[in-house]
């Protein structure tokens, strides 16, 4: 039987205001073998509401998402949101970094691998607490 996919943050999904932090994905690589790749993440809450989840970059030579959630997460005071925005601005960080589609090593970024897993791992752990909000 196989270990399900846990991805981690510091960050308290709950918390009111702007945070800052990384969903840490697990990732073996020749350097770690309980690696992780860090995926920014930028949440801004106040009060109750709906979530509202963003992501950018899913390849890294994409960068109108970045750019677009970059400028939310600057100018978007948390008192002005009545709920939750998860932003994501650079799913594809190492590919990013490089200013290509896809991920140098090709393992942990690239479509139909684990960032992908990452993001449904994401997306189903966030699921709760948007229906619970
Ligand atoms: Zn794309």
């Amino acid at each position: 039987m196989s270990e399900p996919f846990r991805i981690r943050t510091r960050i308290d999904l709950d918390a009111d205001g702007k945070q800052f932090g990384t969903l840490d994905v697990p990732h073996s690589s020749n350097e770690s073998a309980w690696g992780a790749l860090r995926v920014p993440i930028v949440v801004i809450k106040h009060g109750r509401g709906s979530t509202l989840l963003c992501t950018g970059g899913n390849h890294g030579d994409e960068y109108e998402g970045p750019i677009a959630i970059a400028r939310l997460i600057r100018e978007l005071d948390p008192a002005a949101v009545q709920g939750r925005l998860i932003l994501l601005p650079s799913l594809n960080l190492p590919a990013a970094r490089i200013a290509r589609a896809w991920s140098p090593s090709n393992a942990p970024c690239s479509q139909n691998t684990s960032i992908q897993r990452a993001c449904g791992a994401q997306a189903s752990s966030i699921g709760p607490v948007t229906r619970s909000t």
